[in-house]
């Protein structure tokens, strides 16, 4: 499996920031050798929890390209001005300092499953006993007729971390009066279900202050989405008259763009718009599929212990994940790192290893004090993450339940964060 690295690195900048040489690595002599890829939701999870419940008698290496994390998560509220860029970034140090994980600022380009080795674009190859790949998420070529990589900064997609949600509030920021916005909506599975939709709510509240004559066309190739009843009331309540969801019945999956002339046509009908946020059809990022653990667009797993069908010594956590009844999210992601670092552990360690439970909520923000959100619990079964029970907001419900919904999420976010990196 060897891997086109100029081709690698020339899509694979399409999320991260900054790509560095590796760090040298001081391997921990005999002790068995973690290697996990990606330092986001679940790949930053599975590594602080194998070296600090591990207590230094396992060797974990975290690859990720990127010196700081931005969070997709709570990135729409950043679009609609409830956080700021910083309060979205977050740093390796302490797993490194605290935990003695190796931190290695650098992109894995191939994995050789054979000699259980990864190598990273600057050069180094790093084996491993145990492999754990958590690279979230790349895009399907061609997904949205018109669209590609190379028309991300004319229309942004703004679903990896960082400098894609600044170009897109800029833009939002900018547009005419009583201009355009339009979005192209995802097909499932997609990560983050309600993101889209949070999304289109916080422009909303964005333009309502600041130009509230500008209209918002979603066109969705979905027939419905994740919490649609809340977000169309809320869309209603707060924006009556703004946005214009095009679904499936009505030639929303029937779409194409223009990025020089910024159009957008939907079943044939064309339109100027003056910001198109583009989120085309999604796939594991591109490090799975190179080291053959996907099939189709994802990765398949063991729901018992996340190890991949394809490789007992490889598993597969988050995004990338075929994760069965779990939507892709960050509250996913962990919950599954929790799981994997258990079952890892116990295979390196001989630590006891308990079974496997998830739990998911993805919250989200309509307007101020407006949150409300979705979730379950989950089981593995032989065949995939199995749905137990779940729950969701109601229509209708107070302002004070909804406050507080908003409020949780807060709690959630700092929570997760300090799960990750502290
Ligand atoms: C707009 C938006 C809003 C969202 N809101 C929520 C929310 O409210 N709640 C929620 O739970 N989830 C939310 N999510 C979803 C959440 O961000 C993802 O589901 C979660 O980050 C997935 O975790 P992951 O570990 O699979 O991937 P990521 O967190 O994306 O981490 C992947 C990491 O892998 C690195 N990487 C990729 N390839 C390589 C490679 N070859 N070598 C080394 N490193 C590599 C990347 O740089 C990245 O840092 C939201 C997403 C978006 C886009």
């Amino acid at each position: 499996m060897t891997l086109n690295r100029r081709l690698f690195l020339s899509t694979a900048a399409a999320g991260a920031a900054t790509l560095t040489a590796p760090a040298l690595l001081a391997a921990g002599a005999g002790k068995p050798r973690v290697i996990v890829i990606g330092g986001g939701a679940g790949g930053a999870t599975v590594a602080r929890y194998i070296a600090k419940d591990s207590k230094g008698a396992v060797d974990v290496t975290l690859i990720e390209p990127s010196r700081a994390y931005y969070t997709c998560f709570f990135s729409n509220l950043y679009i609609g001005g409830f956080k700021e860029m910083d309060d979205l970034g977050h740093t390796y140090g302490t797993l490194a300092a605290k935990y003695g994980i190796n931190v290695v600022h650098d992109w894995a380009v191939d994995v050789d499953r054979d000699a259980r080795t990864v190598s990273l674009a600057g050069g180094a190859s790093l084996p491993y006993d145990k492999l754990i790949l958590s690279p979230g998420i790349d895009f399907v070529d061609g997904a949205v007729e018109g669209w590609s990589l190379a028309s991300q900064n004319a229309m942004p997609h703004a679903y990896k971390g960082g400098t894609q949600a600044e170009l897109l509030k800029a833009q939002v920021a900018a547009m005419p009066e009583g201009g355009t916005f339009a979005m192209v909506a995802p097909p499932n599975p997609f990560r983050c279900p309600p993101g889209p939709y949070e999304r289109i709510s916080m422009v909303a509240h964005m333009l309502k202050k600041t130009n509230p004559t500008a209209k918002i066309i979603v066109a969705d190739p979905k027939p419905k989405f994740s919490k649609m009843t809340l977000f169309q009331e809320g869309w209603l309540t707060h924006y009556p008259g703004m946005v214009d969801w095009i679904g499936e019945d009505f030639g929303g999956g029937n779409v194409s763009v223009n990025s020089d002339a910024m159009t957008i046509t939907i079943d044939g009908e064309t339109t100027s718009v003056d910001v198109c946020n583009v989120i085309p059809a999604m796939k594991a990022g591109r490090i799975a599929e190179m080291a053959g653990v996907t099939t189709g667009d994802w990765a398949p797993i063991n729901a018992a212990d996340m190890s991949s069908k394809a490789d007992p010594d490889i598993y597969v956590l988050g995004d990338a994940a075929d994760q069965g009844d779990m939507p892709k999210s960050a509250f996913a992601a962990n919950s599954q790192a929790k799981v994997c670092a258990n079952a890892v552990r116990g295979a390196l360690t001989g630590s006891r290893v308990f079974p496997a439970k998830f739990t998911n909520t993805c919250w989200s923000l309509i307007d101020t004090n407006d949150g409300v959100k979705v979730g379950a619990t989950y089981e593995a079964t032989e065949d995939k993450i199995a749905k137990v029970d779940g729950f969701i907001s109601a229509p209708g419900e107070s302002a004070d339940l909804r406050k507080a919904t908003y409020v949780e999420s807060e709690g959630w976010y700092a929570g997760i964060v300090a799960d990750m990196f502290s």
